[in-house]
């Protein structure tokens, strides 16, 4: 099914937050320039794209300021803030946490204590690579107790959402991050990647893109002048996948970035990603019977399943 591209991201500078699973290591000021964000801005208008604005820790000059409000969007690092520890307080309602996985669950309590105060917590794990087997109980017991507060808020009348329990819900299709497929990153630098990832990957001069041949590390997919040029972008593609698309983790990021990084391809997903979104499978399953046992209506039915990674059991599909 050809899909089209529905939002573009766009950093407005190399110190821009990071919001996902990848860290920026980029720490010098690179502030994208007014005509390259005109020309973005413009660009986005003709392909009709929402955009998100990703911005640093600094304030902008008025000229940019200026210019971001003369289009709609959403500001990433300002309308939804992003955490890389646990906050004992948010300042938004609609919040990311960036942690790894040893802090997720050694703070796991003070997470819970964050659910009443937001609208919306996304959890992004930052090393899911260290993710082994005798983590999976430990992950499932937290999530566990997550629900456990959820279901009381509920109770109460309240609906805040956590990607990793309630997204899952009231999904009945894939719902992934579809970087390079429904989305696009612009960089500071003018041009396209598949995701922010990518861009720092390049500015690091990382190069692990193991089946195309590269003298360097650029990994940008095109530029302002050229558009958006994607070599066999339908690799990309869910229906490529041949484990995700057969798959009811619908909430799963699939991320193209972590599936490059830890199995040399951006379709076929690690072990990890596949064990973290099905144990979330699992708890949003058991939230929806918990929810439901007490008076929810939730017309989505998630079946029992005995496997937590897809490729285990793949003869049966
Ligand atoms: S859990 Fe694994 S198979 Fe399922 S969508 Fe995520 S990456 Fe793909």
């Amino acid at each position: 099914m050809k899909k089209y591209y529905q939002y573009i991201v766009i950093l407005l500078d190399d110190t821009s937050v990071s919001y996902c699973h990848a860290d920026n290591p980029l720490k010098e000021k690179r502030l994208i320039p007014l005509e390259v964000l005109r020309e973005a801005i413009l660009f986005s208008m003709k392909e009709n794209l929402m955009i998100q604005f990703v911005y640093p820790e600094y304030e902008l000059p008025k000229e940019y300021n200026d210019l971001i409000e003369t289009i709609d969007h959403i500001k990433i690092g300002k309308d939804v803030l992003v955490y890389d520890s646990v906050p004992t307080n948010v300042e938004r309602k609609n919040v990311v946490l960036r942690l790894a996985i040893a802090d997720f669950l050694a703070k796991q309590y003070d997470i819970a204590l964050l659910l009443p105060k937001v609208t919306r917590l996304n959890i992004s794990i930052t090393d899911i690579e260290n993710f082994k087997d005798e983590l999976i109980e430990d992950y499932r017991t937290a999530l566990e107790m997550l629900n456990s507060v959820l279901l009381n808020i509920y109770k109460g009348g309240n609906s805040p959402e956590i990607n990793i329990l309630t997204d899952r819900l009231r999904l009945n299709e894939m719902h992934n991050c579809d970087a390079g497929v429904e989305n696009i990153t612009l960089a500071p630098n003018g041009k396209f990647y598949l995701c922010p990832a990518f861009y720092y990957d390049e500015q690091m001069g990382v190069s692990t893109r193991m089946n195309h041949k590269t003298k360097d590390a650029s990994r940008s997919v095109g530029d302002l002048e050229v558009g958006i040029n994607i070599p066999n972008k339908q690799l990309l593609e869910l229906e490529r996948a041949p484990l995700c698309r057969i798959c009811d983790a619908y909430h799963c990021n699939r991320c193209i970035w972590l599936n490059q990084k830890l199995t040399w391809d951006n379709n076929t997903p690690s072990r990890q990603q596949c064990v973290m979104a099905h144990i979330e499978r699992n708890a949003s399953r058991d939230l929806s019977n918990k929810l439901k046992d007490t008076g929810f209506v939730l017309e989505n039915e998630i079946k029992e399943i005995n496997y937590l990674d897809p490729f285990d059991v793949k003869e049966e599909f």
